[in-house]
């Protein structure tokens, strides 16, 4: 059951699709595998349908960054500028508006959209809404629609699909997982799908520098003992200079590293875009609703992964950060 106030609207999405010549499936910009591995994997069924498919991402010039390169029906994957209009438009893994990017005008001004998300904090553009904040990822609602659509799962399709479901269940670690997740990823081997190679691209595989670049947020990372009400931060920063020629995506696995971090039940990574502003990753362990923080600095996310974009320099956004997780803390 969804704790969304609006049960999903599976019919009037599998109506709205039947019923489109064609259809445009948008990721989130920043796209993850899980916003457009969902977009792929519904871009991918629609064609089977006899559809004109487009997939794109808000970003000017968008390009598929190198670390989702081998997401299966990438062919379907135009800029923002060669986008079309189209019958329907999809919009995967996204809570919010601003995370069109540049194709937001393209979704208000479209007659039928359909927003597919699991963010609790969705805070409701689109016509149809399948919104579901129980979901492990947005990846799992798209696999229930291309069912509801009686398209065949491929191996294709099924690869799309598990990128984004790994993804975001951090390799079925996270807490979000449960017995149907696994039946669902249990499924999609029986598709054929390459898992152990997903994997390895997915969550194993970087270029040197991009290690390098690691080593240093390490080594200057700071653990503050005393925030989050004791149960601790550990935090650190990347900045456009430390990333030279890397893209910001190289830097999305630093969290991952940092989270581990036993005495802090929140971690923070802050990283500096090519335009200078600094975003704030957070992830926590148990007991902090860090979705909750970074909403009330402007961003959103899960319970416990979350993201904003800060207005100030890195230095004012910790003493901000501090002062939210005490707040959240209780403390
Ligand atoms: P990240 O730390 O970038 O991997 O993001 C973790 C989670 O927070 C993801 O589910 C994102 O969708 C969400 N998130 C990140 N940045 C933002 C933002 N600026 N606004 C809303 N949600 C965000
Ligand atoms: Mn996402
Ligand atoms: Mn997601």
């Amino acid at each position: 059951m969804s704790s969304y106030p609006t049960a999903p609207d599976w019919s009037g999405a599998v109506a709205a699709l039947h019923q489109a010549d064609s259809v445009l499936l948008i990721a989130h910009v920043t796209p993850d595998a899980d916003a457009l591995g969902s977009a792929l994997a519904l871009g991918l069924a629609l064609k089977s349908l006899g559809k004109k498919v487009q997939v794109s991402v808000g970003e000017p010039d968008f390009q598929v960054p190198s670390s989702l390169n081998f997401l299966p029906g990438l062919d379907l994957v135009v800029t923002p500028e060669q986008a079309d209009s189209a019958d329907v438009v999809v919009v995967c893994d996204t809570s919010s508006s601003e995370r069109l990017g540049v194709l937001a005008d393209f979704v208000s001004a479209s007659a039928i959209s359909i927003a597919i998300d699991h963010h609790p904090t969705f805070n409701g553009f689109g016509t149809i809404h399948i919104i579901d904040p129980e979901s492990p990822a947005t990846a799992a609602l798209a696999l229930k629609l291309i069912d509801l659509l009686d398209v065949t799962l491929t191996r294709d399709i099924a690869s799309a699909i598990y990128a984004g479901l790994a993804t975001d269940t951090g390799s079925f670690k996270f807490q979000s997982t449960t017995s149907e997740t696994l039946r669902t990823a249990a499924r999609l081997f029986d598709a054929g799908i390459q898992h152990s190679d997903l994997a390895r691209k997915l969550f194993d595989d970087e270029p040197f520098d991009a290690l390098r670049v690691l080593g240093v947020a390490l080594e200057r990372a700071v653990l503050v003992p005393t925030a989050v009400g004791g149960r601790g931060l550990v935090y650190t920063t990347v900045s456009s200079y430390d990333r030279g020629e890397l893209p910001e995506l190289a830097m999305e696995r630093v969290i991952d590293t940092l989270r581990r971090t036993t005495e802090a039940e929140v971690a923070a990574v802050f990283k500096q875009t090519d335009e200078g502003v600094w975003k704030g990753s957070l992830r926590s362990k148990t007991s902090i609703n860090v979705g909750e923080v970074a909403g009330s600095l402007g961003g959103g996310g899960h319970k416990y992964a979350a993201g904003y974009t800060g207005t100030s320099d890195v230095d004012q956004m910790v003493i901000d950060l501090i002062s939210e997780l005490d707040r959240a803390a209780g403390a």
